[in-house]
């Protein structure tokens, strides 16, 4: 294949110089073409030192020298080594040289041999070693090589199929025949504006750097890249939204607002008013809404979601409430209902738990508008369930901010022409311009603080050693007539059926993710460290026997996990409300969406298990009522982190706070990382070290959306291909160009 015929679509195995057992192992590797070879980025490069005299030569560094071999020697003994002595005639001018297992090298290198050496070089002693390094003999009489420049090495993602040092070869045997195909969907001048360099250059100093500095700015051209075409497209989509997508303007004035608060049971707190008056001016506009609002646990983000809810309801509209669990779904009804009750608004629950038979007439009257309010789990979501007018759609405690769901929800509405305003809720601090990144098409409200009357919750760390005195003070709190909390990783003893909660997340949540992956929220159990460190699982089986026969006898005490059914479940809790349970013991399905007042003590037992920020959410269960709550932490952690996890948890109860100690504490590649937002990862950008650049590529995307909102000029075509390319399917803006 000539050069000329060469696209960057030209499977690797048709390029020159690259043999089809190359080729073979660059596709292990993905590199299945020419583009993907010249877009296989260094992870890092280390720097290779100019060739010096011997004398100057920086010990710990990658260097290369040359001289003359003075004396050499082969040891047999231990791990057999030859030896050699180089000498370039200058001021401790000597380096001695080892290899390892090359014995053949003794009949190559002689004394009297000129050679030249790269390799890392180690002071021992008082002079200079090298070891094991690369070498070419100068013939004499033949001219001396030239001296070798400092250079900056490629280290690139390898396997076991293919070494770093390969990859390079081929990478710079391709670049001359790939480069000249990459075009630049960045003009000339708006590069130069920003001090970009050239798509080609960037790639072509990514792989060859020609100095130091020219590997920090194409990583700055390619990180810019990746997080403009992100923002173009989160921002295209939000002019789509704001454009073409119609909501109901919902009627909004003193005397809905003043009927719908005589219904509360409690005053708004000023930050809960504020937020109010945030969702309730979206709400009145035709633009659909597209807020999330945030707020930490027990804030009081409920009654907020159910204002906008019954907003939908006074103009005659129907709204939605969707939970993570069927617990919290479960919850939400009963107390909305309670709220509510007297009133007209017809609130229905539907989760996996009804039955097709009570299902089919509920979805008949969802249909004909006979229901205002539908609360479900990610069962809403079934293209069964179709609205008549849903007018307010509304996410609760949702931790990944799938603009997946959003769009599936937006589609509910029967009528096309509209579409639904759409609240997302959630106690996941998130830093805000990493929010905006990931959440550019969302508006972002937050309730401050907690409702009045609480008292801090007091968290105490303790050993296995310390559970007696634990609970005997639980059992006198108990006995004052206050309720408890007594929380595990498993449901079933080792062995047992299932050794965690199957409890369901959110949609793709459902599925548990791997250790320390979790997300900002609420990892599940599972993403704690692995289940082969440490003793077995603690499981709430044997944890209510043990409560009931020792350290709480005569306790009512009950089991609250995902594997019952829903009956039981609410049967239970009701009784737990009612105060007719001292003790719930519990799997993290109480996690979110247990609100019960008076129970005001809680032990979470190998608390090492659960992330920062579940233990946080689990922790915001007590404190909800006037008494001095209090949190005890059983664990005897493993690994430093686990320690550090406790500790902080211990001293803080401010959800901001804890979510940057989970972010430093993980790295915002694990908590921002495309399992959370539902987007591909980053290649080149990191957004803890490159947030002046996202500042920079959001202003830059809002003002070419602004511009151009389609992007659909000619000369904005290869832009929009690329932006559809990376994030189309994830933002719904479709694949292609
Ligand atoms: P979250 O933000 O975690 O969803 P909730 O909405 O469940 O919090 O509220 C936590 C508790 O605080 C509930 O018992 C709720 O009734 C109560 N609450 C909320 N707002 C107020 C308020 N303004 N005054 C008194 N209690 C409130
Ligand atoms: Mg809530």
């Amino acid at each position: 294949l000539s050069e000329v015929a060469a696209q960057l679509t030209t499977p690797v195995e048709h390029l020159p110089g690259i043999t089809p057992r190359q080729a073979d192992s660059l596709r292990t590797l993905g590199l299945t073409n020419l583009g993907r070879l010249i877009a296989h980025l260094p992870m890092r490069h280390e720097k290779i030192e100019a060739e010096s005299p011997i004398g100057e030569l920086t010990p710990d560094q990658v260097v290369s020298a040359r001289g003359d071999v003075t004396a050499t020697r082969l040891v047999r003994a231990g791990r057999p080594r030859f030896e050699a002595v180089l000498h370039d005639g200058t001021d401790g001018g000597r380096l001695d040289l080892v290899w390892f297992n090359q014995s053949f090298m003794k009949s190559v290198v002689v004394p009297g041999v000129r050679l030249r050496v790269q390799g890392k070089v180690k002071k021992r002693g008082p002079g200079l070693q090298m070891a094991n390094p690369k070498w070419e003999v100068i013939k004499p009489g033949e001219e001396e090589p030239p001296v070798r420049e400092e250079r900056m090495r490629p280290i690139y993602p390898a396997n076991e199929n293919i070494k770093s040092a390969a990859i390079e070869r081929l990478i710079e045997r391709a670049l001359p025949v790939g480069l000249p195909l990459i075009e630049d969907h960045l003009t000339a001048e708006y590069r130069a504006e920003r001090a970009l360099p050239e798509l080609r250059e960037a790639y072509q100093m990514q792989h060859t750097p020609a100095s130091e500095e020219d590997v920090p700015r194409s990583r700055r051209r390619l990180a810019y890249d990746e997080l403009l075409l992100l923002q173009l497209g989160v921002q295209m989509k939000r002019a789509h939204l704001r454009t073409s997508l119609r909501a109901p303007a919902l009627k909004w004035n003193k005397g809905i607002d003043k009927h719908l608060r005589e219904r509360f049971p409690f005053t708004l707190t000023p930050s809960q008013d504020e937020v109010i008056s945030d969702i309730a001016r979206d709400l009145s506009r035709t633009i659909p809404t597209n807020r999330l609002v945030q707020g930490d646990v027990g804030s009081g983000k409920t009654i907020v979601a159910l204002y906008a809810m019954l907003m939908a309801v006074s103009s005659g509209a129907q709204a939605s409430l969707m939970a993570p669990t069927e617990l919290l779904a479960e919850q939400h009804y009963l107390s909305i209902t309670r709220i509510l009750e007297g009133s007209r608004v017809r609130v229905e629950l539907l989760t996996g738990s009804v039955a097709p038979a009570a299902r089919e007439p509920m979805l008949a009257r969802l249909a004909e508008g006979a229901i205002d309010i539908l609360i479900g789990t990610h069962a809403l979501l079934t293209s069964t369930v179709r609205f008549k007018s849903l007018a307010v759609a509304i996410i609760d405690e949702q931790h990944r901010f799938g603009v997946v769901q959003r769009a599936a929800l937006r589609e509910q509405a029967s009528d096309v022409s509209s579409t639904p305003h759409v609240l997302v809720m959630t106690a996941t601090p998130i830093p805000r311009t990493l929010a905006i990144t990931l959440l550019g098409d969302l508006d972002v409200s937050s309730i401050q603080g907690l409702p009045p009357g609480r008292k801090p919750i007091t968290t105490k760390v303790a050993s296995f050693a310390d559970r007696t005195a634990i609970y005997a003070h639980i059992r006198a709190r108990l006995n004052a007539g206050e309720q408890a909390y007594v929380v595990a990783p498993a449901i079933y003893p080792p062995g047992g059926a299932q050794s965690s909660d199957g409890e369901l997340g959110f949609l793709p949540a459902i599925e548990p993710l791997p250790a320390q992956e979790g997300i900002g929220g609420m990892a599940p159990a599972s993403a704690a460290p692995p289940l082969s460190a440490g003793p077995p699982l603690r499981d709430i089986t044997t944890l209510a026997t043990d409560l009931e026969q020792t350290y709480l006898p005569g306790k009512r005490i009950a089991m609250m996990h995902g594997q019952l059914s829903r009956q039981l479940r609410e049967a239970i809790m009701e009784r737990f409300r009612a105060g007719l349970i001292d003790c719930l013991v519990a799997t993290t399905i109480i996690e979110v969406g247990v609100d019960v007042p008076n129970a005001a003590v809680m032990v979470i037992e190998q608390a090492d298990r659960f992330g920062l920020a579940q233990l946080h959410q689990l922790r915001g269960r007590v404190g909800r009522g006037g008494a001095q709550s209090e949190c005890f932490l059983i664990a005897d952690p493993t690994t430093p982190e686990a320690l550090e996890r406790l500790t902080t948890i211990e001293r803080s109860t401010d959800g901001f706070h804890l979510a940057e100690k989970d972010l430093e504490l993980r790295g915002p590649g694990q908590i921002f990382g495309s399992r959370q937002s539902g987007l591909p990862p980053f290649k080149v950008a990191d957004l803890t070290r490159d947030r002046q650049l996202l500042t920079m590529a959001r202003k830059d995307a809002a003002a070419w959306i602004k511009e151009s909102p389609r992007l659909s000029r000619p000369e904005e075509h290869l832009v929009l291909r690329r932006m559809l390319k990376a994030y189309g399917r994830h933002l719904g803006l479709g694949d292609t160009g």
